[in-house]
């Protein structure tokens, strides 16, 4: 498995990252997740584009120049997966604080630690095993969802994941597949790394973006359910909202759409809402293929970037991440 890490392709058992990169103390790092899909005739990498925007845009907030340009980090993720002879595979893109300094006070003129850039590749086919892809048992509260009203919840950065990570661990020791976690309000924030969303008859329903990422895949959905005649609300939802909801489900790069079966213990949402889910999860696995035909307009061609090329170098129309 090679790794491309400052602009050079190498095995990553050859990888020597010092004990002393800051963001091994201090988490000072932002990542992406990109999904790479094979169509039938090519492999695309879905929203690329996007996903670096967001990555330099998290690099921004954490006051860490980026070493290379967008254009580049694109050409990266493309080598990173033909040298590795991947289609079907999931990207991660990092950008960390290295050695330098060992005082949070790397923004100042006088420290000199060095950023590092890294993007690795793997297969990973479901995010979560297949048994619980078919219904998730999620556990709502009591995490809190950190960073609300500070505009942080939409920076990918390796430290926020602690939160994520004790939701999680604690869902699971009580016997459950996955976290959501709530706003400092009790209404919905998002999954442990995905954003939710309910169904309620012919009408989509998902939390704001004030404590939750604003997910690609979210913003993916949203099109996608417009486009095909589903109302869409963003707006606060209860738990007592959700577990009486017709269905809900998660979206995400990695666990795509998510079927939530179980709310708190209880079994949740009914055949009809679960119709609309499948119908979702089937269009947005086109869309990642650039096989998804949208009957009011044409976005696809705009999100599915062919392997082997920038998306950057192509002409694009119409920019929509992050939009509402
Ligand atoms: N929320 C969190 C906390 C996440 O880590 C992710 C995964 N990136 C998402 C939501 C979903 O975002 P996306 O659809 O862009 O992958």
């Amino acid at each position: 498995m090679k790794i491309w890490l400052d602009g050079n392709l190498q095995e990553a058992s050859e990888n020597r990252i010092s004990g002393m990169t800051h963001a091994l103390h201090y988490r000072t790092g932002v990542f992406e997740g990109i999904r790479s899909y094979a169509g039938v005739e090519e492999s695309y990498l879905f929203r690329l584009e996007d996903h670096v925007d967001r990555l330099f845009d998290s690099a921004k907030t954490l006051r860490m120049s980026v070493p290379f340009s967008k254009t580049e980090i694109e050409s990266a993720v493309q080598q990173v997966l033909v040298v590795n002879n991947l289609s079907n595979a999931y990207v991660r893109p990092l950008i960390f604080v290295g050695e330098g300094s060992m005082s949070l006070d790397i923004a100042s003129s006088r420290a000199s630690n060095s950023i590092h850039t890294l993007v690795a590749a793997w297969e990973w086919k479901s995010y979560f095993c297949e048994a619980t892809a078919a219904g998730l048992n999620v556990q709502i509260g009591p995490w809190k969802r950190i960073f609300q009203t500070s505009g942080l919840n939409k920076v990918k950065a390796s430290g926020f994941y602690v939160n994520s990570y004790l939701a999680y661990a604690d869902a699971r020791e009580a016997g459950y597949d996955e976290a959501i976690l709530v706003e400092e309000n009790g209404n919905l924030a998002e999954a442990s790394a995905s954003n939710v969303f309910i169904v309620a008859g012919t009408t989509l329903i998902t939390p704001r973006t004030t404590a939750a990422l604003p997910g690609i895949t979210r913003s993916t959905i949203i099109e996608i359910a417009r486009d095909n005649g589903f109302g869409v609300e963003i707006r606060d939802i209860s738990i007592e909202e959700i577990s009486q909801a017709d269905h809900a489900f998660l979206t995400g790069t990695a666990c795509e759409v998510t079927p939530i079966a179980r709310i708190n213990g209880k079994s949740s949402g009914n055949r009809t809402g679960a119709g609309v889910t499948r119908a979702l999860a089937v269009m947005y696995q086109k869309a990642v293929r650039n096989e998804y035909m949208p009957i009011m307009r044409s976005a696809t061609s705009e999100w599915c970037t062919p392997l082997g090329r920038n998306a950057r170098v192509s002409e694009r129309r119409d920019r929509i991440a992050f939009t509402e």
